[in-house]
């Protein structure tokens, strides 16, 4: 037997209570965000926040169902953004809280409108601090820079290390040797580090030391250092000790505020795909399920990532059925995995993908007119709420102007 449904972290929110009977009544494909575990997360960072002293936002860029964030705003410090539209997002949805924005590179025609929303400003480069420092300072905004440490703590993901070589994400020592001028330097509130993708403290201990070595010397002159995200926090074995141990430190020999701004800590196994079999197709090699949820469109990180998804089924059988799972589009490559069940699938089958709040309602697409899922929220109480519904207008209206 496979673990049952109450050991497995990714379904322990629902208590070992049959998908079926929670989810059968709704419409698939859904998405359903467990309001619970978005709660006990939270719980976990403002632990971490109060023993520390650090401040923890939630990245937009993983998690964004706005929904949430009365409930997410109870305990984390604020938002994080990748632009314009997501530092609104987090003013308007979050607004007593801090909005923080850190973007490859800003426009000009968007920079006025962004110092309405955020709070603190990052840069990638100096050149972008020259470019919209002052403006910004004047503002009364809190300015930062993005380093690269230049120092990989991962293997195997070369698409999420902005450590990799020929990164363009975050200033090297060499470049700052060359660009970061006096005058820029003293423009500089906070320094902005983040190298992580879903990693445990001993690499962010690795990467601080690297971090240290470089640019140690200017961080005695700054008001904050944002360890940026990365961080799986919320997993059950990751090392908490370790990271308190990590920014207290930090927090004391620099005399910095510490941030940091995890996306998928704060959703982790806050959500869920639901899904239905369509048909069952069989070639000489094996059986595959066709549902009616797609990899490409409603979980693209399992392609691009790629992963295979955690399935409740499998989680809670004995793996006699060896299915293949894929989604509807003409995509070949639009497969889920290959899952061992303790049941022959069927047509009209309910099955429910876990770990399905991040970077999934956020990142979706309408690849093949495929429909978008709707949303749907679990309160604590049990109850269902419809966060969101779409259809073919959502689709269309992508594509050109109603006439
Ligand atoms: C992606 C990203 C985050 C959040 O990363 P998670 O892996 O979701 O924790 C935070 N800050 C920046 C700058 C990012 O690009």
């Amino acid at each position: 037997m496979k673990g049952q449904s109450s050991e497995s972290p990714v379904f322990r929110a629902l208590g070992g209570r049959d998908p079926s009977k929670l989810f059968g009544d709704l419409p698939t494909p859904c998405y359903v965000i467990d309001e619970g575990q978005i709660r006990r997360n939270c719980e976990k960072l403002a632990s971490v926040m109060a023993r520390t002293g650090c401040k923890i936002l939630l990245a937009q860029k993983a998690f964004s169902n706005y929904a949430l964030y009365p409930l997410i705003s109870e305990y984390l410090t604020g938002t994080e953004a990748s632009g314009l539209f997501e530092a609104r997002l987090g003013r308007e949805e979050m607004p007593d809280r801090e909005v923080h924005v850190f973007s490859a590179a800003y426009r000009e025609d968007e920079f006025t409108e962004i110092l309405r929303y955020a709070d603190h400003i990052v840069f990638n480069s100096p050149a972008q601090l020259k470019k919209f420092g002052e403006r910004a300072k004047k503002c009364g905004k809190s300015l930062g820079i993005r380093i690269n440490p230049q120092c990989s703590t991962q293997e195997g993901h070369a698409i999420y290390d902005p450590c990799a070589s020929g990164s363009r994400l975050g200033t090297t020592r060499s470049v700052w040797e060359q660009e970061m001028t006096e005058d820029l330097l003293s423009l500089l509130d906070g320094i902005h580090f983040h190298t992580l993708c879903e990693q445990d403290a001993d690499a962010l201990a690795i990467t601080i030391k690297a971090v240290e070595e470089k640019f140690g010397e200017f961080l005695p002159r700054m008001k904050w250092l944002n360890m940026g995200g990365g961080h799986h926090i919320t997993r059950d074995d990751y090392d908490l000790p370790l990271l308190e141990k990590i920014l207290v430190k930090a927090a004391q020999k620099w005399g910095v505020q510490v941030y940091l701004e995890p996306g998928e800590a704060v959703a982790l196994n806050a959500g869920y795909l639901c899904t239905r079999v369509l048909d069952i197709v069989k070639n000489e090699e094996k059986q595959i399920a066709i549902l009616d949820a797609s990899a490409a469109c409603h979980m693209p990180d399992v392609i691009e990532m790629p992963y295979t998804p955690p399935l409740y089924e499998e989680q809670n059988g004995d793996g006699e059925f060896v299915c293949t799972l894929a989604g509807p589009t003409c995509l070949s490559g639009d497969v889920i995995g290959t899952y061992e069940l303790c049941r022959p699938l069927k047509e009209g089958d309910l099955l429910l993908f876990g770990d399905m709040a991040i970077y999934t309602t956020c990142k979706n697409n309408t690849f093949n007119g495929m429909p978008l899922p709707d949303i749907w929220k679990r309160e604590e109480s049990g109850k269902m709420v419809r966060l969101a519904a779409f259809g073919y207008d959502d689709f269309k209206h992508r594509l050109g102007c109603k006439r």
